[in-house]
């Protein structure tokens, strides 16, 4: 397998995965990151699971090109479904959605997870959904990462069992993230700053309707927490 191919952002996934770890990777358009793994002998098994029939095809065909088929099985399911007992999955990854999508995958089958330990999580947008799943189900956040690739940023959120408390900077920005403020963080956090004064601006223009000035509010609060998230 020609690892150039895997993106940055799954390499960084990939890298909070241990060494020996049994992993199922949900949502797994081409069995990429199962691949990568099993190529770069850090596991010795996989899953790939899939809910639609296109990219699960796209998968089980990768993975026999590879040469995959004994070390990595690809199973048609939705979400956390595509664990079964016996597998002694350890890790789930979960890739490449939006937090809410992944939030739901997490809640709605989360009895798959009993014997799982880490959780690596790579929202592309709204990553609190995640913070917030974590905090109510007591898995807490081990680690967080932030990159850009191809103009696009992306944040990684690795998760272990334990009851953690998060105060709203860091259930918006990240706790770690917050903490190491790398320029790709800032960068992200100003762009939503100068997206949600441009937002404010126009509605400033707009007549003033109950929703509008409920909206004017919302984003009021949300540039005031931004600069926080910029300044502290
Ligand atoms: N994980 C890969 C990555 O990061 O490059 C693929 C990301 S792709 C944008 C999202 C994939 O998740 C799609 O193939 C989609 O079909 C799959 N997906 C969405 N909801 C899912 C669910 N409930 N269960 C399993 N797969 C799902």
């Amino acid at each position: 397998m020609n690892s150039e191919r895997l993106s940055n952002r799954l390499k960084a996934v990939a890298s909070y995965v241990k060494e020996g770890a049994v992993v199922a990777d949900i949502g797994s358009d081409h069995a990429y990151l199962p691949c990568f793994l099993v190529h770069t002998k850090k596991v010795k098994t996989a899953i790939a699971g899939e809910v639609a029939k296109g990219p699960y095809e796209s998968a089980v065909k990768n993975v026999r090109r590879e040469g995959f088929s004994e070390a990595i099985t690809v199973r048609l399911a939705d979400g956390l479904f595509a664990i079964e007992e016996g597998d002694a999955v350890d890790t789930v990854t979960i890739a490449g959605m939006g937090g809410p999508l992944i939030a739901t995958i997490l809640e709605s089958g989360k009895e798959r997870l009993s014997q799982v330990n880490r959780i690596i999580a790579q929202p592309n947008i709204y990553s609190r959904a995640i913070r917030e799943w974590a905090v109510s189900n007591k898995w807490t956040i081990i680690d967080e990462h932030i990159l850009k690739e191809d103009g696009k940023i992306y944040e990684i959120i690795v998760l272990e069992k334990g009851q953690a408390m998060y105060g709203e900077l860091e259930l918006m920005a990240g706790p770690f993230l917050l903490a190491s403020k790398t320029d790709v963080f800032l960068e992200k956090w100003e762009g939503e700053l100068a997206e949600w004064n441009r937002v404010l601006a126009s509605l400033k223009k707009t007549a003033e309707t109950d929703a509008i000035k409920k909206k004017k509010e919302q984003m009021s609060g949300y540039i005031e927490l931004v600069g926080k998230v910029l300044t502290t």
